[in-house]
């Protein structure tokens, strides 16, 4: 058979012939992948098997609603995958109830809004350029133009997020809701300290988890759902699902949450994507996957000492995540001129504002790299080693000189080691 109908999932070759064009885009990405480091912080590589779901015929159906409750018929098939994966999240995660449908990251935290906040109210949240998130309440999101956003930062001596001050903020302005979480953090968060000044002042705790669930998922960092009445996250981090959001939460605002989600801030899910978390949520279940996090960790660490011994000075002064944020004052070289010369190189990382930062946040005087997917390629500490003398040889090379011979070695590096098999 030659229809389009007869085929009831990915199919390259015929994506080959009726679109030539994307199909050669979707392959030089690939090759871009391949050829290359990608330390992007927040970035990995998801497996063939979620990749399957993501393709899959799913993408087809309307299912506004829950499993058993639709505003359609014909859902008795999607709602077996839904209901697999939120019985899935509640196991991994140890949490009363699960939500898988949140587009993104920032729809998560949308609902959250939605289920606990009137316009004009009070959050207190990590500051962005201490490294927050956007979605807490900066100027230029809606939840920094709808709400009243209070920010606490780091400490300027330990560069590790300032307790005291968030515990003044919250006493001083009686927050509705306070916020941990962030994109630039490298950190464990002490979300017991956050639950108790939550209850002191009353407030709703959210756990922005969508850097980290990843390594919670691992058991290789400690868990904010004991503490928390809601934890969002991204799917597509270090978890290496499917790009979504997800949330888990309390069963007492289980019912809040849903409605939250679904019909105030979205219409019908993805169910391709969901069942793509599912997927996720399985693999990240497994011994492999736990093994996975601790290297992630391990890795992070072995690449941020390499660095610092580059010159690169750790903020914080070191990590205990998939992440870390270096600060690169001590060898006269921007961020921005840091992430142009890696990239040259071949080596994907980006510029980042560090806390109290006195360039602007084009130019910024740090870096953020993370080893979420070259981990998943199979790379280890040694490797890291090596990866971080690459990164001194080509930020501390201002004509240009050593990207080639640097490129060659990335090449070298990672031929052994594809993201992704051709
Ligand atoms: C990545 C991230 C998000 C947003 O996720 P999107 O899927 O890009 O919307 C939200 N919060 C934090 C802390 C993040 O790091």
């Amino acid at each position: 058979m030659t229809s389009a109908s007869a085929s009831w999932g990915p199919d390259f070759a015929a994506l080959e012939s009726v679109d030539p064009d994307i199909a050669r885009i979707l392959l030089a990405e690939r090759d871009r992948l391949n050829d290359g480091l990608q330390l992007i912080a927040s970035e990995n590589f998801t497996s063939p098997s979620v990749l399957a779901a993501l393709g899959s015929t799913l993408s087809n159906k309307y299912a506004e609603g829950y499993p058993g409750k639709r505003y359609y018929g014909g859902c008795e098939v999607v709602d077996e995958a839904e209901s697999l994966g939120i019985e899935r999240a509640k196991t991994l995660f140890g949490a009363d109830h699960a939500n898988l449908q949140p587009h993104s990251g920032a729809n998560a935290n949308l609902a959250v809004y939605g289920a606990f906040m009137k316009p004009g109210e009070t959050l207190l949240a990590m500051s962005l350029p201490h490294g927050g998130h956007l979605t807490h309440g900066a100027k230029v999101s809606f939840t920094g133009k709808w709400f009243n956003a209070v920010h606490y930062g780091v400490s300027a001596t330990t560069e590790d997020i300032d307790y005291d001050q968030m515990r003044d903020l919250a006493h001083e302005h009686r927050p509705k809701m306070i916020i941990c979480g962030g994109s630039a953090i490298p950190r464990l968060i002490d979300f017991a300290a956050f639950r108790a000044v939550a209850d002191e002042v009353g407030a709703i705790l959210m756990v922005d988890a969508a850097h980290f669930i990843g390594l919670v998922a691992g058991k290789a960092i400690p868990s904010p759902v004991p503490y928390a009445d809601v934890v969002t996250f991204t799917t597509h981090k270090v978890l290496r699902g499917p790009r979504g959001g997800m949330l888990v939460c309390k069963s007492e605002h289980a019912a809040a949450l849903d409605k939250a989600v679904f019909p105030m801030m979205q219409g019908g899910p993805l169910m391709h994507a969901v069942a793509a978390k599912a997927v996720a949520l399985k693999e990240a279940a497994t011994p492999e996957y736990a093994a996975y996090a601790r290297q992630v960790i391990a890795n992070a660490q072995a690449l941020t000492e390499g660095l610092a011994a580059e010159g690169m000075r750790p903020v914080s002064g070191g990590t205990d995540t998939h992440l870390a944020l270096l600060d690169l004052q001590g060898i006269g070289v921007t961020g921005a001129e840091a992430e142009a010369r890696a990239g040259a190189a071949r080596i994907v990382l980006n510029k980042n504002a560090i806390p109290y930062d006195p360039a602007p946040p084009s130019v910024a005087s740090g870096i953020r790299v993370g080893t979420p997917a070259t981990t998943t390629q199979g790379m280890d500490e040694a490797d890291m080693r090596l990866i971080a003398s690459l990164i001194g040889r080509a930020v501390k090379d201002p004509n240009g000189s050593q990207t080639a011979a640097v490129a060659d070695e990335v090449r070298a590096l990672v031929a052994n080691k594809p993201a992704y098999a051709s």
